[in-house]
């Protein structure tokens, strides 16, 4: 039943809906007016296939993850468990110590989906897309959704993540993911700045790279501060010069939604076999031509 102090909270929801909502269509309209990098292939029929990956990942999340990590954080805030309640602190203080530490577990997960085998066959579906815009925010494998379920559980039990804390890392995360993800030219100087703090889409960029060294970099997926911690930040790769994607998957045919779910169960290719930055432009280069040769005929 609704108490009084239910209804600033339902506000600030609303609000906070809002203004995300505000934010999200300023990414996309700002990717289309400034874009950063140019396009490799039609947009439509990535987006139709993102979308549709995207609403296959979006119910995974709401009927496996979500019913795990609300009752624990319910249950973390009632029965003061987990790390940061045991701070002797107040409770905003509390959690912001639990944002934090939610987007640094984010950023080793992150890590682990890259260099865990059986892990990359579903994120590899996320870092095959031949163009990186904001519909690549929401390119998941279902199933990379419902694997990470669990490690959101612990994440939220043993950080002792409260309700309104995880909402607050949700919001973030939610519109962090989009921005980096964007196609949008921020000026150089003011991205350079933006970049000691949160990830951006020049940093995120470096990390979609075809080039396995600099895949490589930059993991973190909110505050930047973990890759300048880790030594793994980088900013020194101009964005013309980047072919997005992994070498060994560039056929867009192949790309599609069916393809898509079945790939992390069938028989997996060496990845990153060519990983030079000129070998993959042209690998790039002949499967488009190929392919545009073909229909042609
Ligand atoms: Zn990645």
């Amino acid at each position: 039943m609704a108490n009084g102090s239910d209804v600033p909270n339902n506000r600030a929801m609303i609000a906070g809906a809002a203004l995300i909502g505000i934010a999200a269509l300023a990414i996309l309209i700002g990717e289309r007016a400034a874009p950063l990098r140019r396009p490799s292939r039609p947009r439509t029929r990535r987006t139709v296939t993102n979308i549709a990956l995207g609403a296959l990942s979006m119910a995974t999340v709401s009927l496996i993850e979500s019913p795990m990590t609300r009752p624990l954080a319910r249950r973390a805030e009632k029965a003061g468990t987990g790390l940061t309640q045991y701070l002797p602190a107040p409770g905003w203080m509390r959690d912001i110590a639990a944002v934090l530490l939610m987007d640094y577990t984010v950023y080793l997960w992150h890590v682990a989906t890259h260099k865990v085998p059986l892990l990359w066959r579903f994120h590899l579906v996320h870092h095959d897309d031949l163009d990186l815009d904001a519909s690549t925010a929401i390119r998941f494998h279902f199933v990379d959704m419902a694997i990470s379920a669990p490690y959101r559980a612990a994440q939220v039990a043993l950080l002792g993540v409260s309700p309104r804390a995880l909402d607050i890392w949700q919001s973030w995360f939610f519109f962090s993911v989009l921005f980096h993800h964007s196609n949008l030219a921020l000026p150089v100087r003011a991205e350079r700045w933006l970049a000691r703090l949160i990830t951006t889409p020049r940093m995120h960029g470096i990390h979609h790279s075809a080039v396995k060294a600099e895949t490589d970099s930059n993991w973190s997926s909110g505050l930047a501060l973990w890759d300048h911690l880790h030594g793994t930040f980088r900013l020194d790769v101009p964005q013309d010069d980047i072919v997005i994607g992994v070498p060994a998957y560039r056929d867009p045919d192949e790309l599609g939604l069916r393809d898509s779910l079945a790939l992390p169960f069938v028989a997996q290719r060496d990845a990153w076999a060519i990983s030079d930055r000129r070998a993959a432009g042209e690998a790039a280069e002949a499967a488009c031509q190929s392919k545009d040769t073909a229909k042609r005929r």
